[in-house]
């Protein structure tokens, strides 16, 4: 449904995006993660035709980015979407629907069945005065006027306090369940782990990791082992050349280590300290530890002096060919 295939986006010699490939299937719900500044909501708005690529193509339903016609088939929500403030809800989403020339009977129905389903109250009461959380579900109940095929949402459930963002996610979720195919950015896995069959992380405008939350998970994240003991371990050679962390904990010490085999050491060191192993638990990496480590991971720069000569030129392919290099080997 969509297709995003050599994306580059520069500002000047600064580069927003740069090699971003991936496609998203029909009905799926695809994230695009990362932090401030990645290239997030620059990869949306091209997808949405509003941004023009400096390289590159993207699709959607078949139709080019750029294509007036791909437009009848998406709807955009932006980041930030102000409203008209002396409208009610219905009367902006009508006047909207008008704007797509869609029928007062099927728009009110539509729009009936929106603002039901993201539990809208006050749809009488003037835009200016309604919640923050409120101004968003009008938001995305507007993006849905046309009926399209493709919702491009940017930071849906950013700024919202839990309950509403739990809300806007679920609904996020179940538009698949009505046909629909969703693209949408987040600054945090946690908001994408429920709600995306797959994901991107974007950082510093390149891809660095794709698959969904739970592989990305275990590919980049590592369990590691919490050994208990009454005594500190022995600074043993073994232990020493191990990556083990010791740290006293109320009457015991807890010792961090990798593996299995890390772990006998350890039960090693503190029989040699006359003591005894009292408990061990493993521990799985949380979403937030491989977020960081994936994104904390130094990159290459972003002018095009630091990527490559200019455009078009042999020294900016070879650049990109190095950018991929390494955004390939941030995935393994
Ligand atoms: P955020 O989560 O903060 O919205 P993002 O991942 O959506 O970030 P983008 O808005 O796509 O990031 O911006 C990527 C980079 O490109 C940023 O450094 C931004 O300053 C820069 N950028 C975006 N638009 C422009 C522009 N029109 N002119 C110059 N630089 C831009």
């Amino acid at each position: 449904m969509i297709e995003v295939s050599g994306l580059r986006k520069t500002y000047g010699d600064f580069a927003a995006v740069v090699d971003s490939d991936f496609a998203v299937d029909d009905g799926e719900v695809f994230g695009i993660v990362g932090p401030n500044g990645a290239g997030k909501t620059t990869t949306l708005k091209v997808i949405a035709g509003l941004v023009e690529p400096t390289d590159g193509e993207v699709t959607v339903a078949g139709f080019d980015a750029s294509d007036p016609e791909m437009r009848r088939h998406l709807g955009f929500l932006p980041e930030e979407s102000p409203l008209y403030e002396e409208m009610t809800a219905l009367s902006y989403l009508r006047f909207f629907a008008d704007l797509y020339d869609v029928p007062r009977e099927v728009a009110d129905e539509r729009i009936e069945a929106a603002l039901d389903r993201l539990e809208l109250d006050h749809r009488e009461r003037r835009l200016g005065d309604v919640s923050k959380g409120m101004k968003r579900k009008v938001a995305i109940a507007r993006s849905l006027v046309n009926d399209p095929d493709v919702l491009v949402y940017d930071e849906p459930a950013s700024g919202l306090d839990p309950v509403t963002t739990n809300s806007v996610l679920a609904f996020t979720r179940e538009l698949r369940e009505t046909g629909k195919t969703v693209v949408f950015s987040a600054h945090n896995l946690y908001h994408v782990e429920s709600v995306c069959d797959r994901v991107v992380v974007m950082n510093e405008g390149r891809i660095v990791a794709r698959g969904s939350v739970d592989g990305i998970r275990e590919r980049h994240g590592e369990t590691t082992y919490r050994v208990f003991t009454d005594v500190e371990p022995t600074a043993t050679p073994a232990l020493a050349d191990l990556d083990a962390a010791t740290a006293e904990v109320g009457d015991r010490y807890r010792t961090t280590v990798p593996d299995m085999d890390a772990v006998a050491a350890v039960r090693e060191a503190v029989a040699d300290a006359g003591g005894e192993v009292v408990d061990i638990r493993s521990r799985e990496p949380s979403l937030e530890d491989v977020f960081l480590d994936i994104v904390g991971r130094p990159m290459p720069g972003r002018y095009t002096g630091d990527i490559g000569g200019g455009e078009g030129s042999d020294s900016a392919r070879d650049g990109d060919e190095t950018a991929t290099a390494a955004a390939t080997e941030a995935t393994e």
